[in-house]
This record gives structure tokens, sequence and C-alpha cells, in this order.
């Protein structure tokens, strides 16, 4: 079985102190919760964030790191750097980052390698635009975003993936994949997975549904039987919201 996970990622929202304060209420509302929690923010929140969460059931995760171990690169923050704050995962291959940031395949694998070096786990993101979706080209998609990027990884550097597959049309939008077309895809994802480093490992991966998620369609896309859980964007920025998806899984 699948660890299931409910992870927040906070993007570009909250400032030093509203995310301290998040962080502080999320401690004292998620207690015991019955899946994987962990909250994804800013850089800069990091180090405080871990002092927060330190001993209760949240974990920490970054949102990106660097495609260089060190060195000569203004303004960049290493797998290195992101891991001595406390933080234990880390987000890569959004499809912001990819899109507006232009990350590559190559610069993603470059990164997901350096997290795992790094003792880092990744919340590798994969998933079609409108576009490709309108034309079937879904699956072909996700294939190639996981060969491009983690499908060269050893199977023990696998036990540190988890999938998060997102619909580009499903992110912000309001607009959530249904839990029959997220089940679809999540099957294929498990399927890909299976191809390369066999059904049982697959079946152990955790394959998150992002996009438009919330307490209300949780508990339904949660139910399908390849979803396990859920990477959150806009419900994660309020504690309540974001409890309310937890406890989806009961
Ligand atoms: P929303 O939940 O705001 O649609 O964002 C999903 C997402 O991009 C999480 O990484």
């Amino acid at each position: 079985m699948a660890k299931k996970i409910v992870a927040g990622n906070w993007k570009m929202n909250k400032n030093l102190q509203e995310g301290v304060a998040l962080a502080k209420e999320l401690t004292e509302v998620v207690k015991n919760p019955n899946c994987g929690v962990i909250i994804c923010t800013p850089f800069i929140h990091l180090a405080s964030v871990a002092e927060v969460v330190k001993g209760s059931a949240i974990e920490l995760g970054a949102e990106n790191c660097a495609d260089k171990a060190s060195g000569a690169y203004t303004g960049e923050v290493s797998a290195e750097m992101v891991k001595s704050t406390g933080a234990e995962y880390v987000i890569l291959g959004h499809s912001e980052r990819r899109e507006y940031y232009n990350e590559t395949p190559e610069i993603l694998k470059e990164k997901v390698e350096l997290a795992l070096a790094n003792g880092l786990k990744v919340i590798f993101c994969i998933g079609e635009s409108l576009e490709e979706r309108e034309a079937n080209k879904q699956n072909e998609v996700v294939k190639a975003e996981l060969a491009g990027s983690v499908f060269h990884l050893t199977a023990e550097q696998w036990k540190n993936i988890v999938i998060a597959y997102e619909p580009i049309w499903a992110i912000g939008t309001g607009k959530t994949a249904t839990a029959e077309q997220a089940e679809e895809i999540h099957a294929y994802i498990r399927s890909c997975v299976a191809e390369v480093y066999g059904a049982e490992v697959a079946a152990e991966t955790s394959i998150l549904y992002g996009g438009s998620c919330k307490a209300s369609n949780a508990p339904e896309l949660f139910a399908k039987p390849d979803i396990d859980g859920g990477l959150i964007g806009g419900a994660s920025l309020k504690a309540a919201d974001f409890k309310g998806i937890i406890d989806a899984w009961g």
C-alpha cells in the first residue's frame, strides 16, 4: 500500500509572519492524522516553520531547489541548504516552474539528483495542458515527463519519490478533474512506474492529485484506488480548509 499524503504548496503566498502563524495554527488543529501531512513553503519560511512543526504531525518541504550543488549562482538555494533548515521534502517539476522559469526535463533531472543526494524526498509534478488533454495526449505527456527526469533513478532512489499528477487546466481554475478522469490517469501513471520498477514498487508509490482539490471534492477523489492523496495549492492557505482535506482520510 502506498503511503497516503496530503501536501500543501503555498506557492508565493504569505509573508514570514503570516507563514509562521499558519504553521502554528496547523500544528494545533492537525493531530493524529490518518495520512502524512506536509507543508511546502517559500525558502525564507523554512527555518522558522521547521521550529514550529518540530515534534508535530506535520513535515516540511520546499517548493524548489537549485540545479547546481553550490557556488557562484547568485540568488539560488541549493538542496543542501534546504535540507539544513530541517525540511524533508522538495517539490520539483511543478508546471508553474516548467512554464514560467523554463525548467526543462534535463534541468529537473539535475535537481532531482541533487535533492536525493542531499537526503530530501521529492514530490515530482507531472501533468498535461488543456490543449494536450483536448488532443487526448495526456498519457503520452505524463509518461514523457517521467521518462525525462525520474525514470533513470535506481529502485533504491525511487523510494524517495512521490508523484503528483496535476493537470494544468485544473490548477487554480476551480475546474477539478473528475474523480474518474483522475483515477484513469493515476492508474496509467502507476502502470508506467510498474513497467520500470515492477508492480510491487508501483503499488508502494504515492501518487497525489493536484488541481483545485478542496475539502468538498477530496473524499470522492481519495476514494479512488490509485489516488493516494493530494497536492494542494489555494486550499492549503487556510488551516480550516487544509484540515478539511486531511480529514477526507477519515
Ligand atoms: P490549486 O489547489 O490552487 O489548484 O493548486 C494546485 C497546485 O498547483 C499544487 O501544487
